[in-house]
């Protein structure tokens, strides 16, 4: 009998837990149409370079990705509504740095938090002195949470060349930090014992940075870690210029995002 009582209390428990973590992280409550709609494939045509130049049948994967991650991530609007357009953005974003691991799922992230303009380190987007278009939430309230300034998020993809892209940008430390360190290396170098060369090219890169020489956007040389989201920007953004301009780190991107992107857009 007691036994009996305690695997049913062992039950509940699981079935509660199950329930938490379904709630939590399985739903995002929007009702996403089973069928990609059409006016989705062509804003995606006209906005996201990276879904372009695909063939016909890894559109229709980077759609079916889209659609799982706008099922599990929720998107709220702050003081600014959410329109379908934005939730692509958002997921094309989300989709792009992790578009060659099928299997990968940013089981960190539950929830996506739009703002209407730029926001302070006090998360207030009004006042004065304002800078930050986009942020990868650590520790407490917001440890799941990324949030972005909805006119960036925009200018990311209205700008498809300028090698800025602050969706990329967040994403790509998300892509960082699924390993449990945000430290501008990702798992993959670690597994292919490609982390020293990759400090080595971080450090001569920034030094660049630092002496003027460089077309890289200064912000990398803050970090490791903006290093690596600067640089992804780049690539997913211009791929062929940064082969031509910075060839080793062109490789070291294709290594960890697992494509040859700049051989795509020639073809
Ligand atoms: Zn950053």
């Amino acid at each position: 009998m007691k036994t009996f009582t305690l695997l049913f209390a062992a039950f509940l428990l699981m079935l509660l837990v199950w329930v938490i973590y379904r709630s939590k992280v399985k739903k995002s409550g929007y009702e996403v149409p089973s069928a990609f709609p059409t006016h989705w494939q062509k804003f995606l045509l006209n906005k996201v370079y990276f879904y372009t130049a695909l063939s016909a049948k890894e559109k229709a994967r980077f759609e079916s990705t889209i659609q799982q991650f706008l099922k599990r991530i929720r998107i709220t609007g702050i003081d600014t509504e959410v329109t379908d357009e934005d939730r692509l953005l958002v997921a094309s974003s989300a989709v792009i740095p992790i578009f060659a691991f099928p299997k990968w799922e940013y089981d960190t992230l539950y929830e996506v938090l739009l703002y209407p303009d730029l926001f302070s380190e006090e998360f207030d987007f009004k006042g004065h002195d304002r800078e930050i278009s986009g942020l990868v939430g650590t520790g407490g309230a917001i440890d799941h949470v990324v949030i972005f300034s909805k006119p960036a998020l925009w200018m990311g993809f209205d700008n498809q060349s300028d090698k800025h892209n602050v969706g990329i940008h967040e994403f790509v430390h998300l892509f960082d930090k699924q390993d449990g360190d945000l430290d501008g290396i990702p798992a993959i170098l670690m597994e292919n014992q490609a982390v020293l060369p990759w400090l080595h090219l971080i450090k001569s890169k920034t030094d660049d940075i630092i002496s003027g020489k460089s077309d890289l956007n200064p912000y990398g040389a803050v970090s490791k870690v903006e290093f690596l989201a600067i640089a992804g920007e780049y690539f997913f953004e211009r791929p062929v210029l940064l082969q031509e301009k910075h060839p080793e780190l062109y490789k070291a991107m294709a290594s960890i995002f697992q494509v040859d992107l700049a051989e795509q857009r020639k073809n």
